[in-house]
């Protein structure tokens, strides 16, 4: 099953394009990062997904088929804001019976259990929360749903790297625990090899990357040799990113199948910040499935 599956997806304001020509499937069971620089339409795409946005162009579905933003797809994906949308001058307490009425489906006990082993008092107003705990607390609120699919908008990024540490201790050990589905905006990009295994890159509305982390490393190389051969080696492969420093020069570079080097030239695994930054340096460039792989995809569902 796809999680999200997206067909020429756009969305514009006033005649600019915040999204634009998005094909995506993704299949469940991954922690997904969605990366991008500012304004790359990473919050407008998660949006889509959760139903807050309705698209002008394309379409969207979650979970199987599920048209996104239905009734039937409420009740299994949640949604934490980049502003986690919480009532600052209640207590936590009150907050979990204000979660409990809006959500039939509402497991307090699970949310009282995953707050007190954080150790976040329930008597404490919200808005004297720390923000990680706020973080955790708007967390807490989403997993004790249930959700299949857990939809993430930048949840680290107002916090220090423990708070950070935390979050995503708390996201991976329940996606260990029930197996669901998770989609999360970042900009820290050297801490995403150790939470997600699936990357989606978005440039100027676009999505740019999208494939299993192991699989894009895989496809990549970091090559450097002589400067001299560098134009007849570049003519053998795709180049994402090169750069000249004298007599040497070294290349970001994707296989699609695997090639001999000429003698002389070093290739290296390439690390998720090398290949994210290389591909942040290189809009135009673009590591996608061939559109065959959406449209078997599609034709399956
Ligand atoms: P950031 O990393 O800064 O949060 P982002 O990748 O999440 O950025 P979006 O917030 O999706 O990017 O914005 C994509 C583009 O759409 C930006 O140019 C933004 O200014 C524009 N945009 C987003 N929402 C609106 C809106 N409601 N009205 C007009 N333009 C919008």
């Amino acid at each position: 099953m796809n999680v999200v599956e997206s067909f020429g997806l756009g969305v514009s304001y006033r005649g600019t394009w915040a999204l634009r020509d998005c094909t995506l499937a993704v299949p469940e069971g991954h922690i997904v990062a969605l990366v991008g620089s500012n304004g790359a339409g990473k919050t407008t795409l998660l949006h889509c997904v959760v139903g807050l946005t309705t698209q002008t162009a394309g379409e969207i579905t979650v979970l199987g088929g599920i048209e996104a933003g239905s009734p039937d797809a409420l009740d299994r994906v949640a949604f934490v804001a980049q502003e986690a949308p919480l009532y600052r001058q209640i207590t936590v307490r009150a907050m979990l019976t204000v979660a409990a009425n809006l959500n039939q489906n509402f497991d307090r006990n699970l949310a009282e259990t995953r707050l007190a082993n954080l150790d976040i008092p329930l008597e404490r107003r919200v808005g004297r929360l720390s923000g990680g705990q706020q973080a955790q607390l708007a967390l807490a609120l989403a997993l004790a749903r249930h959700p299949e699919l857990l939809v993430l908008d930048e949840p680290l990024a107002r916090l220090d790297p423990l708070a950070r540490h935390e979050v995503m201790a708390v996201v991976m050990s329940t996606v260990a625990e029930e197996g669901l589905s998770v989609i999360f905006s970042s900009h820290v990009v050297s801490e995403l090899e150790r939470v997600a295994d699936y990357l989606i890159l978005m440039s100027h509305g676009r999505v740019q990357m999208v494939g299993a982390i192991d699989d894009l490393l895989a496809r990549h190389v970091v090559l450097s040799g002589p400067t001299n051969e560098a134009e007849s080696v570049a003519d053998q492969l795709i180049v994402v990113q090169s750069q000249h420093a004298g007599r040497q020069t070294q290349f970001v570079a994707r296989l699609d199948a695997p090639m001999e080097f000429p003698n002389g030239w070093l290739a290296e695994s390439i690390s998720l910040d090398e290949l994210v930054l290389a591909y942040l340096r290189a809009p135009s460039a673009s590591a996608m499935p061939g559109p065959l792989a959406v449209a078997t995809n599609r034709a399956g569902r």
